[in-house]
């Protein structure tokens, strides 16, 4: 198993994360749990403003906390400069709750809803990524109302979208985010909301995808926007001062995944910006970036319980642990493929093949498959690396399941950050 951050195998076979090893993170906390390398989130943020900071250009990087969100997190991301890109009133609360500064944090969505334009209005949330052609009356009535000027870019659908290895230019640009250069909308878009007296237009912003390997899609969809940004200067005479090109970028959860590194998608992004806005005699505007999956998604992990073990013989092996599609959508949504390794026994060679799954009743219910490991035995600990983000924010409670707690682990120290549900919580509300 890959070992990313601060990782190790103990000598006597372990697997230990930021110094704890998972048996007495487990025996501590209880399993499944969630648990943070907090030192390689940290890493993370910092590799972003380092290779920003060596493009010379101004810049913004802010985290798009759908990944993951809670307030030690909200706070860590302070703690290293990060924005905070927040889609719903439920994540706005949860920063505003962890005393996040509200000017540091953009508002995205493609509905909007009145309450938490309001909620974002009164709280002075410092930018609102305006998706439609509603939102721009919408958001302005109510910035006039909170008297008060919401500062926007407009998000733009370059009719690029890309994918792992690959990107396709779509005349369609069919997307439910965004207004598109294509059809003349997003030129009406920028045109209202440069009309809108109670709104600020700073720029511009486009997301083509995620998990994204190398930037050509990003490339060829800048390569738009700025051929479209010089039309606008010359139709109405704006000049965007921000442009913000999303987040997406790859990681590794298994051998299969080779994304270009951070350093050097961002230098070409940089380069490419440059060169653009040369070309069409544009001033340089300030780069923005959002990026989720790369900040967190590796220095996450979950630790399970094996439960049982059955053997069908010639056809498969099954290990069941005591979590599954509950807290690990991934792999039935999408087919997500993820390493896993028996925690406590890291040393032993693989024996067989085994298919990892929940105690959810679903057959899709599936967290890993057909994965080498050492004979499993009721008992064992089960770690599944990589599940950092698009995990614990995408957890349900099929089945009456519990949330897990959430653990941050660093020099040899564990704090629970996210308690685990209980019984009471389950049914908190409830007539
Ligand atoms: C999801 C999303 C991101 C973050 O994507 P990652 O793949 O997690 O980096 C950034 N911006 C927008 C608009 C998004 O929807």
């Amino acid at each position: 198993m890959h070992l990313p951050g601060t990782a190790r195998v103990t000598p006597s076979g372990e697997l230990a994360i930021g110094g704890v090893t998972a048996a007495a993170l487990a025996e501590r906390f209880g399993t499944p749990l969630f648990v943070y390398d907090e030192a390689l989130i940290r890493e993370q943020c910092r590799r972003f403003h380092r290779a920003l900071q060596a493009t010379g250009l101004d810049y913004q990087v802010s985290y798009a906390s759908k990944a993951f969100l809670c307030r030690a997190l909200a706070r860590l991301m302070a703690e290293e400069g990060m924005g905070l890109d927040v889609v719903s009133g439920g994540e706005l609360y949860t920063a505003l709750s962890a005393g996040f500064n509200p000017a540091h944090i953009h508002l995205h969505g493609n509905n909007k809803l009145d309450t938490e334009l309001r909620q974002a209005l009164d709280a002075g949330v410092g930018c609102y990524v305006v998706d439609s052609l509603d939102e721009i009356a919408r958001l302005n009535t109510l910035a006039g109302e909170a008297g008060t000027q919401a500062r926007c870019l407009l998000r733009v659908t370059p009719g690029v979208e890309a994918h792992t290895h690959s990107f396709i230019q779509t005349g369609a640009e069919d997307s439910k985010f965004g207004l598109n250069l294509g059809n003349g909308q997003a030129a009406q878009g920028l045109r209202a909301m440069l009309d809108a007296p109670h709104l600020d237009v700073l720029g511009i912003h486009f997301h083509i995808g995620s998990q994204i390997f190398s930037t050509e899609g990003t490339l060829a969809a800048l390569a738009r926007v700025l051929e479209w940004l010089a039309q606008q200067r010359a139709d109405y005479g704006f000049t965007a001062q921000v442009l913000n090109v999303g987040g997406g970028f790859g990681i590794r959860y298994t051998d299969a995944d080779q994304p270009q590194p951070l350093e050097d998608a961002l230098a070409e992004i940089a380069a490419a910006l440059r060169a653009g806005t040369a070309e069409h005699d544009l001033p340089l505007p300030q780069l923005w970036l959002e990026p989720g999956r790369s900040v967190v998604g590796e220095a996450g992990w979950t630790l399970y319980r094996v439960g049982t073990v059955k053997a069908i013989a010639g056809v498969r092996n099954y290990v069941s642990v005591d979590g599954g599609m509950s807290d690990h959508i991934r792999t039935a949504l999408y087919g997500a493929e993820y390493e896993v390794a028996l925690a406590n026994r890291m040393d032993e060679a693989a024996a067989d093949s085994y298919t990892v799954v929940g105690k959810l009743c679903e057959s899709g219910d599936v967290v890993a498959r057909d994965k080498p490991l050492p004979h499993p035995q009721p008992g064992d600990l089960l770690a599944v690396s990589c599940t950092g983000a698009y995990h614990y924010a995408m957890s349900s409670r099929y089945n009456a399941m519990l949330r897990p707690a959430v653990v941050f682990v660093q020099d040899g120290q564990a704090r629970e950050v996210v308690r685990r549900e209980t019984l009471e919580d389950l049914v908190r509300g409830q007539e």
